[in-house]
């Protein structure tokens, strides 16, 4: 019985080796020359054709190689039963932390600006510091890191979340209290999974609610965001300026307008890449408690959709 690495156009070969540290007698089959496809149990997916895994007859388990599984629930060839497990670990959520870090200190510190001040030789020393409340909407496994991060340099921080949550150790908002929860807060970091009801969510109502000034951070999923809203909320003021890691369409085409707006600072959906050497024991246990018929590690709720 083998494993099945469907990840067109990436090098697999760290991936097997890593796999095959923590267990040397796999069986390791790479798209596309999957000549058994009858023995695959266990497909590792990022971006798989869809409709693929209709060649697997015997598949039991899928993993995403990534957090996200919105590339594998929306194809309607994988079984409403079929359980899906995602990567969780400490150096994704490190790395994801990094990033949006860097992006508030980035604002609250105005590093652009003096940037653009050095260009024209400007010595400006006005208004040094921009007072910052960090909004996290999605208060799982990477918001809530970007939470403790945040509040541990001194940040005040308000979460918004899906379910209702008791003792929660910050501000916390359920989806039903967007405007409540815009209402605390200048900066908005986009930590959600790209669900029927999240898809979109970034707009341009709900930019106008946001306080005026607002800066933004998306580093979810490009379709999180109404792309065509966001030069128009800038030119509104309703926002700042803002940073995204994700687009629509990825790589973003050249003839995009984000490249030119100053007001936008975009990096090529490298926020937090997920690490093989720190992916792949769970990959492996998952495996094994596959077999052994024991609870997964991970596992999506197929009803909630993340
Ligand atoms: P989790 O599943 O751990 O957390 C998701 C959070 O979102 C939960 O707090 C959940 O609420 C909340 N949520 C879900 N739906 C809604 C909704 N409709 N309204 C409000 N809150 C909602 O996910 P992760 O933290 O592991 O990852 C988040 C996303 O980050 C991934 O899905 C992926 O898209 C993206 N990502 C991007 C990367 C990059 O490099 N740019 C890298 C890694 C991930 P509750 O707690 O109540 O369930």
């Amino acid at each position: 019985m083998s494993i099945a690495i469907i990840s067109p156009g990436r090098d697999p070969k760290i991936w097997i080796n890593v796999l095959k540290k923590y267990q040397t007698d796999l069986d390791i089959q790479v798209y596309p020359e999957i000549e058994r496809p009858e023995e695959v149990e266990m497909a590792l997916l990022w971006q798989h054709p869809p409709g693929y895994l209709s060649n697997f007859p015997n598949l039991k388990l899928i993993s995403s190689l990534g957090a996200g599984v919105d590339h594998i629930l929306s194809d309607p060839a994988v079984p409403e039963s079929m359980p899906i497990v995602r990567i969780v670990d400490e150096k994704l959520t490190w790395s994801m932390t990094n990033y949006v870090v860097t992006g508030v200190l980035n604002f609250h510190r105005q590093i652009t600006r003096y940037q653009a001040d050095q260009k024209r030789s400007v010595w400006d020393m006005s208004n040094p510091e921009i007072p910052v409340k960090v909004g996290v909407m999605g208060v799982g496994a990477l918001g809530g890191d970007v939470m403790d991060k945040l509040h541990y340099l001194g940040f005040p921080v308000y979460g918004l979340g899906f379910t209702l949550k008791k003792d929660f150790p910050y501000p916390y908002f359920s989806r039903d209290q967007m405007d409540d929860f815009l209402s605390e807060i200048n900066v908005l970091i986009c930590l959600l999974p790209l669900t029927p009801e999240t898809e979109g969510i970034l707009n341009i109502e709900l930019f106008k609610k946001c306080n005026s000034g607002t800066y933004l951070i998306n580093v979810a999923r490009g379709k999180h965001l109404i792309e065509e809203d966001l030069i128009p909320a800038l030119d509104e003021g309703y926002l700042s300026g803002a940073m995204l890691d994700v687009y629509r369409k990825e790589p973003l085409p050249e003839d995009h307008p984000f490249w030119e707006e100053s007001r936008i600072l975009c990096t090529p959906h490298i926020a937090s890449v997920t690490n093989p050497e720190a992916a792949g024991p769970q990959i492996i246990e998952n495996f094994r408690r596959m077999k052994s018929n024991l609870d997964l590690l991970n596992i999506v709720d197929r009803d909630k959709g993340y």
